[in-house]
C-alpha cells in the first residue's frame, strides 16, 4: 500500500510573543496561510497566548498547538498545565522538545507519560527526537534515536485515524545541533535518518503500515530559502519551524513550499 501523507508545518514560537504581539502576528499570518491548500498548518504559541490565538483562528483552517504539558489530568503540580486544560484550547501538543530535555529534565519516560496522556485526551502529539552534536560525531545517532522512539512509545496505542491512511501522531526529527544554529542538516542526510532509522523503528513497534502513515517532520534551522529542499525528500512530510515561524515573510513561504 502506498500512503499519501498530508504535508504538515508547525510553528514553535518557543517563549516569544506576549498576548498583544501574538494577536498581531496571527492576524498578519492568516491572509498568507489561509489560501494555501494541501498542507496542514499549526501554530504553537506559549500557554498564555493560546486563548487569544484560538479566538483569532476560529473559522480558519489553521490549527493550534501547545509546546508542552503535564501528564496528569489535574493535581497539586504547581506551574504545570494539564491535557484536560489543553484539550479545551488546542488540537496538538509538542512533546519532548530538545530544549525541554536539555533544560527541564525531560526524559524518555516523561515524554512517554505525556504522549499517552495527550492521546487519551484527544490531543495529537508532535513527539520530538534528535541527537546532540556529540552523539552525532560519536556515530551514535541510530542508537540515540531508537532509544528515544522506543522509550517515548512504550505501551502507546495510537489513536484511530480521522483520515484513511493517516495517523494522529507526528514525529519531529530535530537534530539538536541544527536547532537555532542556522546550520540545518542536509535534506538528503535528514531524509536518510527518517527512512533508515525512524520509520524502521516505528515499524518495529507498530508495523510497517502505520510506520508509513506517520508524518515525520524535519526541524532545525528551516527557513524560506531551504524549506523546499526538505519537502522534496521522500520521507520528510513537513517541518517543525522555530525562529522562522515568528516572521510572516519566512513562515508563509515555508507553508507554500510544503503545499508543493
Ligand atoms: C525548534 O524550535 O523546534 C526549531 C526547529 O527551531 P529553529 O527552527 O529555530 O532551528
Amino acid at each position: 500500500m502506498t500512503t499519501k501523507r498530508t504535508p504538515f508545518i508547525a510553528g514553535n514560537w518557543k517563549m516569544y510573543k506576549t498576548i498583544a504581539e501574538a494577536r498581531q502576528l496571527v492576524s498578519e499570518m492568516i491572509p498568507s496561510l489561509q489560501g494555501v491548500s494541501g498542507v496542514e498548518k499549526v501554530l504553537c504559541p506559549p500557554f498564555p497566548d493560546l486563548l487569544a490565538v484560538k479566538a483569532i483562528l476560529e473559522g480558519t483552517e489553521i490549527g493550534l498547538g501547545a509546546q508542552n504539558m503535564h501528564w496528569e489530568s489535574a493535581g497539586a503540580f504547581t506551574g504545570e498545565v494539564s491535557p484536560v486544560m489543553l484539550a479545551e484550547l488546542c488540537q496538538y501538543v509538542i512533546l519532548g522538545h530538545s530544549e525541554r530535555r536539555a533544560y527541564f529534565g525531560e526524559t524518555d519516560e516523561t515524554v512517554n507519560r505525556k504522549v499517552k496522556a495527550a492521546i487519551a485526551h484527544g490531543l495529537i502529539p508532535i513527539m520530538c527526537i534528535g541527537e546532540t552534536l556529540q552523539e552525532n560525531e560519536a556515530g551514535t545517532t541510530q542508537q540515540v534515536l531508537e532509544k528515544q522512539i522506543m522509550g517515548g512509545l512504550v505501551d502507546v496505542t495510537l489513536p484511530e485515524a480521522t483520515q484513511p491512511g493517516e495517523v494522529n501522531f507526528i514525529v519531529a526529527y530535530e537534530p539538536v545541533w541544527a536547532i537555532g544554529t542556522g546550520k540545518a542538516a542536509t535534506s538528503q542526510g535528514a531524509n536518510a535518518v527518517v527512512s533508515d532509522i525512524i520509520r524502521p523503528t516505528l515499524a518495529k513497534i507498530f508495523g510497517s503500515q502505520i510506520a508509513e502513515a506517520v508524518r515525520v517532520l524535519y526541524g532545525g534551522s528551516v527557513k524560506a530559502s531551504n524549506a523546499s529542499e526538505f519537502f522534496k525528500q521522500s520521507d520528510i512530510d513537513g517541518a517543525l519551524v522555530g525562529g522562522a515561524s515568528l516572521k510572516v515573510e519566512e513562515f508563509a513561504p515555508i507553508v507554500q513550499a510544503a503545499a508543493g
